[in-house]
């Protein structure tokens, strides 16, 4: 049976509310963040989110299409300058959406595991949740990367890091924040929240661990 792709209507919808789910657990605060999906056709454009707009109240009308060059070629506003980023991850993880976020929790534990260059987390239940994994008994080694205002250098680290594909469809920026893709909107979401669900799993681990009995 063919199903027809969804419309662009639909697609620029789902893709607002996942930015303003994501956006109302806190995961990007003050403009924070950014988000894109790749649209469908042979050039495999962006859809992103303008820079600097409020990530709660993102309208179909405000999305911006780039092009792989980073070229604004429909819609107005800026691109971030983090959409080198998304390229790498469209191109090397061949990622259908990436969503980037600013928790308080992947700031606080990528700052604090970056001498190590990776954060190990295992055993849990809720590592099911991400593509590929279909038991608790393993474990995942998230890579951390120094963060850096430019964007050229750091994208070009995480094309060298990064394997095809990746064995955890994410990475931490130090002191920054997530990385994550997926094939789908709902599967970059789904990720997102793999993510700092863990990622709230292991603060609280740690604070537990401080605690006197
Ligand atoms: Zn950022």
């Amino acid at each position: 049976v063919n199903v027809s792709p969804p419309g662009l209507g639909d697609l620029k919808q789902e893709f607002c509310q996942a930015i303003a789910a994501l956006y109302q657990r806190g995961w990007a605060m003050g403009t924070g963040g950014n988000f894109s999906c790749r649209l469908p056709g042979p050039d495999s454009d962006l859809l992103m989110a303008p820079s600097g707009v409020d990530k709660g109240t993102v309208t179909p009308e405000q999305l911006i299409q780039v092009n792989p060059q980073g070229q604004v070629v429909r819609g107005n506003g800026r691109a971030s300058a983090e959409t080198l980023l998304h390229r790498a991850l469209v191109e090397t993880q061949a990622a259908g959406a990436v969503f980037h976020t600013h928790s308080v929790l992947n700031t606080v534990l990528s700052e604090r595991y970056a001498p190590e260059g990776q954060l190990v987390i295992q055993g849990y239940e809720m590592l099911k949740g991400f593509r590929g994994i279909t038991t608790h008994d393993c474990a995942v080694a998230i890579p951390i990367f120094a963060n850096a205002q430019e964007m050229d250098r750091l994208s070009q680290q995480v094309r060298q890091r990064l394997t095809t594909p990746a064995p955890v469809p994410g990475f931490l920026v130090a002191g920054h924040g997530l990385y994550a893709w997926g094939d789908t909107i709902a599967e970059a979401k789904r990720h997102v929240e793999i993510f700092e669900f863990l990622l709230e799993v292991i603060y609280r681990k740690l604070t537990l661990q401080a605690l006197p009995y």
